[in-house]
């Protein structure tokens, strides 16, 4: 594509002025008023001294402000630096340093956090939001109760540092901003890696990248109807998976986005019955809360044909529950921030291999490679696997080592075991690093965890290796029981040697109330074992 990401947005514009872009809690912003306010922001930005390639970081929950921010900055030429609200501030001074932002918008309810970190950091502008900008109900009423429930004092020094983000539209022109940019090689996104494994590095992702991703998306579900879907926007969108299926692909279609900022089932029932979604992109965890819920009977989901879930694997009792509720698809797809993030899909209205991630997406080339020479291996070998296409990342930001050991004449090796089979289809096993090694044996954890998934008292399942001084390492399993179910161990053991040979049967187990999740709703196997760690020494 020979255009910038923001052509999206122009282009809908242009074709459906009056349709509405977002739905956020009963407030609609058509497409029109949507382009208006992403280029009355990009003056602001300009204004302010932002120049093309600075980073501006957007740490918001989804919400409109969070749509405006981020093509504003695109708009001006800038490269957006998205940023989890919940990162603590350990976490918000690293992606500041690393990144070099000197502007920031925010919510007023985080503004104590960034204001906090802004001596440690490069940060000179604060561009301060509430939920309720767009929302006078909210504002008024409902905004104060819960600034005095948090303790948070709405007191912002606002100055020439510290400025509201209404004023900043308010004051500027609707005029069209056209800055130069190539879309090869101009970055539109620093996207930091979620942080399972070790440091957080910035993904170098540019404006063909994410274009391409959209449009791959596009092509997959190639039923859709331009000017007419609804996507339910559950996904955050500060994670590139939310950003690219709801925010860029939805934009590019012209979609109306409805605009959820935090997964609740209660808000997400309340959204289906009141906007009538065709389009759910989701996460293996928010389909099984969402099947598993008792007012599930009190809603009708029909109105939703397609959903791709990715991030984690999707289990085959929630792909048929979920089918059977909506009596539309809900496919299994694979991707991860460095490839924009998608790379494969089972297709959505063809032949679906349930525990296959499926095929490569269009113009994406796959391959598995040997972990230790990095030559190919033949079909249904497992080894890493490896793409190439147009959504593969530029490289690491300023990470030149880490980039050259991943990313080798456009071949991102992806960290994840798998194969392919005789027709095409792909499977991962799982992370190579998750691996167990017990007594020799190699453990792929993913494997256990379906098996314990498919015990009718568990809810949820995650397994790692934990050392063991005869084995070297040993599996074990956290498990959350169904809502008033419960297991012995003994019994899931039993379930385990059933279906498992024996040194993969975990030998420890915990119960949980809930597992640690990031916010695509990825079980953090990490975490756990940091847990067990701890409690060990
Ligand atoms: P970090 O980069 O810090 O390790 P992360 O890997 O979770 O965090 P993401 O880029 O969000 O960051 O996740 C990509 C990973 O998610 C993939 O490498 C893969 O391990 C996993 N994944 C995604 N989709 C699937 C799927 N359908 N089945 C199994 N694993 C999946």
């Amino acid at each position: 594509p020979r255009v910038p990401l923001t052509f999206f947005l122009e282009q809908s514009a242009a074709e459906y002025p009056d349709s509405y872009a977002i739905y956020f809690m009963g407030k609609r912003i058509t497409y029109r008023e949507l382009l208006q306010m992403s280029y009355q922001f990009a003056h602001g930005l300009i204004r302010r001294g932002v120049k093309k390639g600075d980073r501006v970081a957007i740490m918001l929950p989804n919400t409109p402000q969070a749509v405006v921010s981020y093509y504003g900055a695109l708009f001006a030429g800038a490269i957006v630096v998205m940023t989890n609200p919940l990162y603590t501030e350990r976490e918000l001074i690293h992606q500041l340093n690393d990144s070099g932002a000197e502007t920031i918008i925010t919510l007023d309810l985080l503004y104590k956090r960034v204001s906090s970190v802004k001596a440690s950091t490069p940060l000179k502008r604060v561009i301060v939001t509430s939920v309720g900008d767009f929302l006078p109900f909210v504002k008024k009423m409902l905004y104060p109760l819960v600034q005095k429930k948090q303790g948070h004092n709405p007191q912002i020094p606002y100055g020439s540092e510290v400025e509201p983000f209404l004023s900043i539209i308010k004051e500027s022109a609707t005029t069209p901003v056209k800055t130069e940019i190539d879309p090869e090689a101009d970055i539109a996104l620093l996207q930091y890696t979620g942080g399972t494994t070790g440091v957080a590095k910035g993904v170098m992702l540019t404006h063909g990248n994410l274009i391409a991703n959209a449009i791959q998306c596009q092509a997959v579900l190639y039923k859709l109807k331009k000017g007419k879907e609804r996507i339910l926007g559950a996904l955050p969108l500060f994670h590139v998976y939310g950003m690219t299926t709801v925010m860029n692909k939805g934009i590019s279609i012209a979609a109306e986005i409805i605009l959820v900022p935090k997964y609740e089932v209660k808000q997400i029932f309340e959204m289906i019955d009141k906007r009538k979604p065709t389009l759910f992109p989701g996460a293996p965890t928010m389909y099984i809360a969402l099947i598993n819920h008792p007012d599930l009977k009190n809603h009708d989901l029909s109105s939703i044909e397609a959903c791709v879930s990715g991030s984690a694997p999707l289990p085959l009792e929630v792909q048929s529950k979920f089918e059977e509720l909506t009596h539309g698809k809900l496919v299994e797809g694979y991707g991860l921030t460095e490839a924009s993030p998608v790379t494969h899909s089972n297709p959505i209205w063809d032949k679906r291999i349930s525990g296959s991630i499926g095929l490569p997406w269009p113009d994406t080339d796959c391959r598995i490679v040997d972990t230790a020479t990095g030559e190919a291996l033949p079909q249904g070998e497992i080894g890493e696997l490896a793409v190439k296409g147009p959504q593969v990342m530029k490289g690491y930001w300023n990470r030149p080592e880490e980039t050259a050991a991943i990313l080798q004449d456009g071949w991102l090796l992806t960290g994840d075991m798998g194969y392919m089979d005789e027709e095409g289809y792909f499977y991962i096993v799982d992370r190579k690093k998750d691996m167990i090694i017990a007594g020799g044996f190699n453990i792929y954890p993913r494997e256990v965890e379906e098996v314990l998934f498919e015990h009718p008292m568990i809810q949820e399942a995650a397994v790692i290796g934990v050392p063991d001084p005869y084995r070297g390492e040993t599996v074990k399993a956290f498990i959350v029981f169904k809502k008033g179910q419960q297991a012995s161990e003994d019994e899931i053991e039993k379930h385990c040697r059933e279906r498992l040979a024996a040194y993969k049967i975990p030998r420890q187990y915990e119960f949980r109330s809930d597992l640690p999740k990031t916010m695509v709703g990825k079980v953090l196997r990490r975490q756990l074992q940091d847990e067990d760690k701890k409690r060990r020494e």
